[in-house]
């Protein structure tokens, strides 16, 4: 450690992911279902949300990222609930004596309009982690026309976390 450098008791992390959105799956993302014609492509539900907010918190606490926890190459995690793999998430940094402060996180979709569904998606995120729905923010961007996002064919997401010490 450097000398004089303090350790403050928090860490950062961020996350970030991308999936195609494709006919005929439903679009599951934030822990919620949201009336679409496409979903996202996974070997999980592809809820890209919660995949960027996971790797966050475990970025932050320097254990990796869910690639490494739970491999798609694993039949295990067919179709595996993310809303599932952020409660594991949450459980293996609170075994290293970490707990989550606040998450903030961006969604890059052209389509559907997502403001209308942020209260529940906080809500569903805050009760995976068990912060209250404050700590967790939400916000959307259009990817104003450009690229495979912008034509409506992917989502991609980013997030950071704050996490501390538990008492
Ligand atoms: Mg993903």
């Amino acid at each position: 450690m450097v000398k004089g450098a303090k350790d403050c008791g928090f860490r950062v992390g961020i996350g970030y992911d991308i999936h195609s959105l494709v006919e005929g799956r439903p679009l599951v993302l934030g822990g919620i279902t949201i009336p679409h014609g496409k979903g996202l492509l996974g070997h999980s539900d592809g809820d890209a949300l919660l995949h960027s907010i996971s790797d966050a918190i475990l970025g932050a606490a320097g254990l990796g990222d869910i690639g490494t926890h739970f491999p798609d190459t694993d039949p295990a995690y067919r179709g595996a609930d993310s809303a599932k793999l952020l409660g594991f998430v949450v459980e293996l940094v609170a075994k290293e004596g970490w707990q989550v402060v606040n998450v903030d996180a961006n969604v890059i979709a052209e389509r559907p309009k997502l403001s209308p569904h942020f209260g529940e998606m906080r809500g569903r995120i805050a009760g995976i982690i068990g912060i209250p729905v404050g700590r967790v923010s939400v916000k959307a961007r259009t990817s104003e026309g450009i690229g495979a996002i912008g034509r409506g064919n992917a989502i991609s997401t980013h997030a950071v976390a704050l996490i501390t010490k538990a008492d």
